[in-house]
């Protein structure tokens, strides 16, 4: 489907490289330098036989937007380069890229075996729509391997794994689980959202489809969205035949900003994560901190697997507060350099309960029952300086402790902590 392709000079570079050439050795029009935004619906042809050898895919071209545009193709182009793979997929959201995956390679009477983690839109598919198509789906205990490889054995079509997981930062082994699947013969589908290509490559690990939310990190500016799905060209012609007939294509637009983005992907990510490993070991040592998780402390349940199948631990960090919600009420106002809202992987740093951000599909009862407590905190770590994140989080934190001392000795105390917000 690609206009002048030029072979890709950026096959064997580092990922830094990667991420700015993959995907656009293209000879534009006019001679460009950056990928135009083709907005056309249609392409039109003189020629009527050169048309319908295009509309038969016998000829590279393009027919219609929905099917195939010129500036998407760049982007699956380049989510090829980052994850090896031999064929991509965009979609208008990461959750059209995964109900269009679930959709492509299940039918009634089929059986999908995954995790009680998975993020909460992937969920709902599972718990909610799956079943009323007749499918059968069996949702695990993330940590219990045994327990997934159990399941994995009574017979399944599609294994779906998401690690590390959303929000408390579960590692999934991916190699062992993916031989389990390959002794029944199931496809395995993973979402790499929170790790990237540059901390992860499923593919590499026996994993046949990987999926993307590039509304996070890929795009990285918190202004766009978007899905992409890599795998086989046999895989993705399926993929790709779903999304052509059901519509949730990605639009120019979007395709553009997310290209742009991922440009700058491995200056960020570097950034992040080192950002993201400071502040973990910080909260560790924070009275008000019950628990921490992040893959990169040595103490965290996943370390070991996340060394042996990832390249970095992520920018994602998430805590549980003494105190529970009331806590988190007193804190998050408090914090300068702070977006409170519900997404992640932006450059600005990103704080949210678990209860307004990934759980807010569900009730309270469920989040207990998935372990996620009132008191949790998500974190996305920004491209800020280091220093200034971690001293934004401790004067939070003192003046929290602080106004409780203070509380406790004056019992009739009104002082409201917004008054020190910001
Ligand atoms: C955000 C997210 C999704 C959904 O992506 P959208 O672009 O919001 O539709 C799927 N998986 C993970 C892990 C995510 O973080």
């Amino acid at each position: 489907m690609d206009d002048k392709m030029k072979p890709d000079q950026s096959q064997g570079a580092g990922m830094g490289t990667r991420v700015v050439w993959g995907g656009e050795q293209v000879q534009h029009p006019y001679n460009a330098t950056q990928t135009p935004i083709v907005v056309s619906a249609a392409y039109g042809y003189q020629d009527i036989d050169e048309w319908y050898d295009v509309a038969l895919g016998k000829e590279p071209g393009f027919i219609y937007s929905r099917m195939s545009n010129p500036t998407v193709s760049v982007l699956e182009h380049k989510l090829c380069e980052l994850e090896s793979a031999e064929s991509a997929v965009a979609f208008s959201t990461g959750m059209a890229a995964i109900s269009g995956v679930l959709h492509t390679f299940l039918s009634c009477g089929q059986r999908v075996v995954s995790t009680r983690d998975s993020y909460g839109g992937t969920n709902k598919i599972f718990e909610e729509f799956l079943p009323r198509m007749g499918v059968e789906v069996t949702l695990c205990d993330t940590l219990d391997t045994e327990a997934i490889e159990h399941e994995i054995a009574k017979g399944c079509n599609v294994l779906y794994l998401e690690t590390p997981t959303n929000p408390t930062l579960k590692v999934l082994d991916i190699r062992r689980l993916v031989a389990a699947a390959k002794r029944v013969g199931a496809l395995v589908i993973a979402d790499n959202t929170f790790a990237t290509p540059l901390n992860q490559n499923p593919l590499a690990l026996g994993v046949d489809v990987v999926v993307h939310s590039a509304t996070k990190f890929l795009s990285g500016h918190g202004d766009v969205l978007g899905g992409v799905v890599c795998g086989t060209e046999h895989l993705m012609s399926k993929v790709r035949h779903y999304r052509e007939i059901n519509g949730a294509s990605l639009d120019p637009f979007s395709a553009y900003l997310i290209i742009r983005g991922i440009k700058t992907l491995a200056l960020r990510l570097r950034q992040q994560q080192a950002s993201a490993q400071v502040l973990a070991e910080y909260l560790c040592s924070e009275p008000l901190v019950e628990s921490v998780n992040y893959p990169g402390l040595p103490q965290h349940r996943s370390h070991v697997i996340a060394r042996s199948q990832m390249r970095g631990f992520g920018a994602i960090i998430s805590f549980v507060l003494v105190g529970g919600m009331d806590t988190v009420t007193r804190l998050l106002p408090l914090l300068k350099y702070a977006h409170r809202a519900g997404n992640l992987g932006a450059v600005e740093t990103i704080y949210g309960p678990a209860r307004t951000t990934s759980h807010v599909e569900n009730t309270l009862e469920e989040r207990e029952a998935l372990g996620i407590s009132e008191g949790l905190v998500r974190v996305s770590v920004g491209i800020e300086e280091t220093a200034d994140l971690l001293a934004d989080l401790k004067q939070a934190f003192t003046l929290v402790r602080s106004k409780q001392n203070h509380a406790h000795h004056h019992a009739d105390n009104t002082e409201r902590f917004t008054e020190v917000g910001t």
